[in-house]
């Protein structure tokens, strides 16, 4: 059964029931119930329908927002070696990053090479050298140019 023909159905079932009820024990026009009962049943969907509808997006937004967050943090773009596709690859450090391209079918092996750099020194902060000199062996150089002489 279509869902609107179902839903159709069982308004009517309970409007008919209201105006039965309030027909036969408060001597109420079972019409105007009829009529008040499904005006107030479809105002009633109409506010239930659009708060699901809207908590539905909210969570599908959070969720599309989990799955960019997690892409960007466990996932590289690569070109294929064989066309030079971009080819979006699940990276996991201690695993197997083989790849088939999407475009041409074939097999990557992915090879991962670290690269190590300084990290900035903020502005603010007194800024410090870097120096290969050993002042205990230029004290010991000193000493024995000085003893040469
Ligand atoms: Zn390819």
């Amino acid at each position: 059964m279509l869902p609107i023909a179902k839903s159709i159905l069982l308004i009517c079932a309970v409007s008919s029931i209201s105006g039965t009820v309030s027909h036969y024990f408060y001597g109420i026009s079972f019409t105007g119930t009829f009529i008040l009962t499904t005006i107030a049943q479809l105002v009633l969907g109409y506010f239930v329908n659009t708060y699901l509808d809207s908590k539905e997006i909210v969570a599908a937004t959070n969720q599309q927002d989990f799955v960019n967050e997690y892409i960007e943090t466990h996932a590289a773009t690569a070109n294929c070696a064989y066309c030079g596709a971009a080819n979006l690859i699940p990276i996991i450090p201690d695993g197997n990053n083989d790849f088939e391209c999407t475009q041409c079918g074939k097999q990557n092996a992915v090879y991962m090479n670290i690269t190590v750099a300084q990290t900035t020194t903020p502005v603010d902060m007194p800024s410090y050298e870097i120096s290969n000199a050993n002042p205990e062996l230029h004290k010991i150089k000193q000493q024995i140019i000085s003893n040469e002489q």
